[in-house]
Parts: C-alpha cells; structure tokens; sequence
C-alpha cells in the first residue's frame, strides 16, 4: 500500500488522496518517472506522484487481463449493471468532494465542475449502468438452410488515455461503457490532473468490483501512455486529446492492430446568418468559445458574421466579453466565470498565439495579455477583421481566444467553415428553419449546434470528422465501440 496524502481543499474540505498506482484493487507504488500536479490559480506545487513506469504498465494490463479471463466475464451483464448503479450512486454521494478535487488542480470554477462534470459523470454511470443488460447481436436468416447469429462481445482490455480539461467526467465518458459491455480497463489520466481519477480507485473498491477490472495509472504521456497505447496485451486504445498525441498513439497502436476510437482537436466555426436573433447569437457564439476558459474540443474559436450585422455583432460580443471578464478569479468564488488555464505550458502556448495574432494585423476588441499577477489567468481575447491565412485561424489555440471575421453569402461561409483540418464541431445561428438544416448538412462535422453551442448529451454520439478523430462516443455509439461482432454461422440442412 502507499500512504495517503492530506489535502486541504480551499473550500475547507480535507481528504486523503491516494498515490501510487491503482491496480487490482491497490494502491502500489510507481516506478517512473516523477512529475509535480500545480495548483493554476497560485502557481503552487499541489504535490509531486511517481508516474508509471514501462514494467508498471505491464503489471496493471496483466492485472486487467487476469480479471478479463476470469471472475469479471463470469458475471452476468445485470450483475455488472448493478455495480455501475453503485459507482454512480458513491460518485454523487462525493460529488462535491470529486468537484472540488478538479476545480483544484484543473482550475474549473466549483460550480461548473460541481453542476456541470460531475452531474454528466453520474447520469453517464447510470445511463450504462441500465444498458449492460440491453446489449444485444442480431439473427440473420441466410437462405432457408442456413442461418446467423451475431454475438457483441467485449473487446477484452481498453487502455484509455485521458486528457485534463474535464477531468472526472472524461474518466466517466470512458469508464462506464467500457465496464457495461463487460471490458476491463486500464486508465491513464493526464499528468496535470490525475487526483479525482486516482480517488476513483476507492469508489470502485468500495462499489464491490472484482480486483483488476479498473486499475488506474498516473503518468507522463510519452512513458505510460506511449507503453499503455503499443502494449500488445490491450485490445483497444480510447483516447481524448490533442490531435497530435492522437496521432502518435494511432502509430503506437499499430504493434498489434488495436481497435481505436480518437477524441481529438478541433478549429469549430460558428455562422451567424443576418437573420439570426442577435443576442442569443451573442449569448452562444460567447459561452461556446469562452466556456471552461476555452479550454473545450468543441469550442467554436472561428465566428463568421454576415456583412450586414458585422459591426453590430461586434459591438454586442465586445460588451459581453466585458461583462464577462469581471468573473474572472478564483474557481471556489460562486461568481467565478473564468479561472486560470490548466498549466504554465498552456498558459504560455495561449499568450504566444495572442502575439501571433497582434503581429498578424488582426484587430484586438478585447483582452489580448495575461490577467493578475498570480495563476494562469488570460484576459478573454477577441479579434476582428481575421482573415484565413492567419495562424489564429487556423490553429487550435485551447483559450479563451476567438477570431471573428464577416461572409456575404452563404456558399462563401460554408466553403470558410470546411477550410480546415479539423471537423468537430459547428454551430450555425439562423431563425430560417430550411437553411439551418441545408447549412447543417454541408458543415463537415461530427457534431452541428443550431442556435446553440456546445451541447453534448449522454444519449447522443459525440466525435469527430476529418483530423478531429475516429469514431464516437457516447450513447449506443459507444457500445458499438467497446464491443466486437462474432458471427456463428448455422447450418440447417444437409447438402453441401
Ligand atoms: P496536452 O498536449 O494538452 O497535454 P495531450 O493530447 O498531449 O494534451 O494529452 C492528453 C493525454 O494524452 C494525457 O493523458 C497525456 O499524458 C497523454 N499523452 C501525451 N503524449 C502521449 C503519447 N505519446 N502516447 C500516449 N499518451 C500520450
């Protein structure tokens, strides 16, 4: 066992935090690499983990397989559903101590992480908590002497790498539907945050699951997680990050051809028509590239604005990013809007695209330098006149930083919002119902906001076109990518 660490919260609440690595039911020490978890708003060392080492990533995939082949597929798909109704049920009795875990070392503001992540952590426990025992093949009748069935079949071990911008709830977006479909796992959080998923371990030794179906491993990404996504002995490799490390964990993944699903960047655009209501256009266009400091996949960082409404639209997105910024500060303030960017190398890349942007001629409407002294806070940056060859255009930059430019028709802006690598998501404000169906279905992207912004739900596919991923998550999307169709083939007759 290794011994805890006592954290005072600065909300008051105090807890032991594991360290270690969680593997078959235990916290054991790592072997690798060390690396320091930073508290966001101060700059302080929160505490220093021993990452996991090569030969660690051996133990916990040969943990999760030991489980795979044994106790764990003994269970019947109802047993397994009643375990995931547990874990949901402790997560919410812990909720506000698993909020205030990421709103610590992730710099979220409480009330996001406590009202937003970890409400989806819960309902996404419960949602494949009832679908374990609703996973079913299909019979195909081949010709009259002959016919199928089809069996889903868990893949066996998932390695899931996660990133740090929703910490709990993207261990959530993988954990549950992996376990419903009866896999094991082993789970590599991202190395700013890895508290809530490394305190996780306690609730799923508590829920009753068997010893290595879930183990947990702190890590730096280029060692665990480079060993975790090649290791011959893992049947998939689930992965949310930038699209960078995606692409190097899909050649890491190719030792043994594992079944992948890639969660990565996106350039997202956002379209607001002359005939959208302005301010709830305002309203969205801001929370979708704003919230959570920018820091979201989806987040809609390219605005184009029909010529008409342009300068109006600017005058209205300026106020509200002004009105905004004064709920920039500590995350535990019930006021907080904004809190610090996750790490000092983000904060850093976030302010170095600023200038890139200053230097590129685009014209600053707000913000445009570090916020405070202390932290990792950015003043929320917008720029107009934007043009596509521009870096601040092209690139994700994962901050609160927007690029807004003006479009006269609407064949110009689709051709503007395809111009791009990525294909994530888009959002398209229009009070004309034909054109924001037509507008939706030329946008070559995974996920199409109407009048809205950054929606996700439990129930409905979440992922990604072009070079923002493979696959999906979330809903039935995500049993199909955590199980394996095995066609038995049935013969009823007697000729050959
Ligand atoms: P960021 O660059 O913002 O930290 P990444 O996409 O690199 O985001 O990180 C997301 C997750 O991927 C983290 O858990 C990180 O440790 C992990 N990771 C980073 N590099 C690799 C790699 N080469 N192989 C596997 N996992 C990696």
């Amino acid at each position: 066992m290794t011994a805890a660490f006592k954290i005072s919260l600065p909300n008051g609440l105090n807890y032991d935090q594991p360290t270690g690595l969680f593997i078959d039911n235990e916290y054991v020490p790592a072997n690798g690499e060390k690396f320091t978890v930073y508290n966001p708003t101060t700059d302080e060392e929160i505490i220093t983990l021993q990452g996991a080492s090569e030969e660690d990533v051996d133990k916990a995939v040969a943990a999760a397989r030991r489980a795979f082949d044994g106790e764990w597929s003994e269970l019947e798909a109802v047993e397994r559903g009643a375990l995931l109704y547990k874990l949901a049920e402790l997560i919410d009795r812990d909720r506000k101590l698993l909020a205030s875990i990421d709103s610590f070392d992730n710099g979220k503001s409480f009330s996001d992480a406590y009202g937003g992540d970890l409400l989806e952590s819960y309902n996404v426990f419960r949602y494949y908590a009832g679908a374990a025992d609703k996973i079913t093949g299909k019979t195909i009748e081949t010709s009259h002497k002959k016919l199928a069935y089809v069996l889903q079949e868990p893949l066996g071990v998932c390695g899931q790498i996660i990133p740090w911008n929703y910490p709990f709830m993207m261990l959530a977006w993988k954990v549950a539907p992996a376990l419903a479909c009866g896999n094991t796992i082993v789970l590599k959080p991202a190395e700013q945050t890895p508290l809530s998923a490394l305190y996780f371990g306690k609730l799923i030794v508590e829920a009753g699951f068997p010893p290595g179906v879930v183990n947990i491993i702190p890590g730096l990404g280029y060692i665990s997680g480079k060993a975790l996504a090649g290791h011959m002995d893992v049947d998939k490799i689930a992965f949310t990050g930038s699209t960078a490390t995606g692409r190097s964990i899909m050649k890491s993944a190719a030792s043994n051809l594992k079944n992948i699903t890639l969660e990565c960047g996106g350039k997202s655009p956002s379209i607001v028509f002359e005939d959208a209501d302005l301010d709830q256009a305002v309203k969205w266009c801001h929370s979708g590239i704003m919230d959570n400091m920018g820091q979201v996949c989806t987040s809609t960082s390219r605005i184009y604005v029909q010529d008409t409404i342009y300068d109006e639209f600017l005058a209205k997105f300026t106020e509200k990013t002004k009105e905004a910024a004064t709920k920039i500060g500590d995350p535990f303030h019930e006021d907080t809007y904004q809190g610090p960017q996750v790490s000092k190398a983000q904060f850093d890349k976030v302010l170095s695209y600023i200038d890139e942007g200053k230097k590129s001629g685009a014209r600053v409407l707000h913000g445009g330098a570090k916020h405070g002294d202390k932290g990792y806070f950015i003043q929320p940056t917008v720029f107009a006149d934007t043009t596509e060859d521009m870096k601040i255009v092209k690139e994700e930059i994962f901050g609160p930083v927007v690029a807004i430019s003006k479009f006269s028709t609407e064949a110009e802006v689709i051709a503007k919002a395809n111009d791009t690598s990525y294909g994530l998501a888009a959002a398209v404000f229009t009070q004309k119902v034909t054109k924001a169906h037509k507008v939706a279905r030329k946008i070559q992207a995974g996920m199409v906001f109407i009048n809205s912004s950054g929606d996700s739900h439990f129930g409905i596919p979440f992922g990604g076109y072009k070079s923002s991923g493979i696959g999906r998550e979330l809903g039935q999307y995500a049993l199909d990518a955590y199980t394996q169709s095995k066609a038995v083939h049935v013969n009823l007759g007697t000729e050959l």
